[in-house]
């Protein structure tokens, strides 16, 4: 971030930046909220060892306007935020340090809700929830949502399936061939799911314990882990790291679409119209991974979590990603900036209707009165 904090806040049109401090515990922490026309802003609670406090700054304020853009264009209604705490999450936490980070996060009275991410747990949420109510994501004994990753495989089944109708004419995975790359909590679940159904899949992890038992499980093929990008198959379902969208692997590519659950696929903005210029229908991380998100916040809703409810909107990302492709197809948009326009066009809509519903009225009992 180079300049003024504030120009920063402009240019993205940020709500509110809020520094916590308490030297007691050593506690240094940012959460940033960045529009909250959809809903409280919402977003785990990062720590991590940054280099320069302005760097945690950046950090914060570009993750919570990824997470306004995931909410609006999974139709949660939930607003952007993210907390990162200043630290080393092998040596520097305590539950001290968590418990009066759950006391800054309840003044802010519901305005920011929180949950795990990178360098946090489950235990650190409790800690947080020992403080405050707004903690989202707990363990289920915590009248938590318990895991979500099957949430996040089958709603990248569902961006899957739109994505097959527009390229072949059928959503059916029988027959198809898939290449799946990483065998962690999605994607041992994305196996399950594709194998149900039909598709022959081709797997590949770093770790050979993973790839040995899926082989021996499924009976999948299995190949190295720089050959899986590159694999000829109807399918490519980045299921690991970040980046695996860039200038190496991309016309290595032999894939029809790309659709997985990897989070920041596109290494840098211009691979996404690399990818939409080989002729490759990509599915956009943050739209197809929101099934997690979407589960896991279902427990906000009226009546608390309803499993039933929440899979049913983690289903409806199959319309989310259709609604994209049309985009893509009627305004020659690709995928990556059709899922903005997506996000953006929904806040703006509610943004105006709120401003409609904000409009005096006047009463009957008014107009009597002034007759
Ligand atoms: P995980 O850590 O459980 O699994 C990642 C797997 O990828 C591991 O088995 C790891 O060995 C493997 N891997 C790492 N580098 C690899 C490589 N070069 N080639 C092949 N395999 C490799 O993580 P996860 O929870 O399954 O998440 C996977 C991805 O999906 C991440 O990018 C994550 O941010 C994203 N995501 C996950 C969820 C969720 O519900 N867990 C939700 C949204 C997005």
């Amino acid at each position: 971030m180079r300049g003024s904090i504030f120009e920063y806040l402009e240019r993205y049109d940020y709500e509110n930046l809020v520094l916590c401090q308490d030297r007691s515990v050593g506690l240094k922490a940012i959460i940033a909220l960045h529009d909250t026309t959809l809903g409280p802003a919402t977003g785990g609670t990062r720590m991590w060892t940054y280099d320069s406090e302005l760097d945690a700054i950046e950090d914060a304020l570009r993750l919570a306007r990824g997470m306004t853009y995931k909410y609006a264009a999974a139709g949660v209604n939930l607003g952007g935020g993210k907390c990162v705490i200043i630290g080393d999450p092998k040596t520097d936490k305590s539950e001290a340090l968590f418990r009066s980070l759950g006391r800054f996060i309840d003044r802010l009275n519901g305005a920011y809700l929180t949950g795990e991410d990178v360098g946090t747990t489950l235990r650190d949420m409790e800690y947080l929830r020992m403080e405050t109510p707004y903690v989202v994501t707990l363990p289920a004994s915590w009248g938590g949502a318990g895991p979500i990753a099957p949430a996040t495989a089958f709603g990248v089944l569902q961006g899957m399936r739109a994505c097959l109708q527009e390229v072949f004419g059928s959503d059916s995975l029988q027959g198809r061939s898939v290449a799946l790359q990483g065998l962690g909590a999605v994607g041992s679940e994305m196996l399950a799911l594709l194998v149900e159904q039909g598709a022959r899949v081709v797997v590949s992890d770093i770790d050979a314990d993973k790839v040995r038992q899926a082989v021996e499980r499924y009976g999948v093929a299995a190949v190295a882990p720089e050959e899986i990008h590159a694999q000829e198959v109807d399918v490519f379902c980045p299921c690991a790291l970040g980046g695996i969208l860039n200038d190496t692997t991309l016309p290595q590519l032999r894939c029809k679409i790309v659709a997985g659950s990897a989070n920041n696929q596109l290494r840098e903005e211009r691979h996404g119209e690399q990818i939409e210029e080989l002729g490759i229908v990509y599915a956009p991380d943050y739209v197809i991974n929101a099934g997690g998100t979407i589960f896991d916040t279902d427990r906000l809703n009226p009546g608390g979590f309803n499993r039933e409810r929440a899979m049913t909107n983690v289903s409806r990302i199959r319309e989310t990603m259709a609604s994209l492709l049309k985009i893509r197809r009627d305004e020659g948009i690709p995928t990556y900036r059709a899922a903005d326009l997506l996000a953006e066009r929904r806040i703006a809509a509610v943004r105006a209707a709120k401003a409609l519903d904000a409009r005096p009225r006047v009463g009957v009992a008014d107009i009597w009165r002034h007759q």
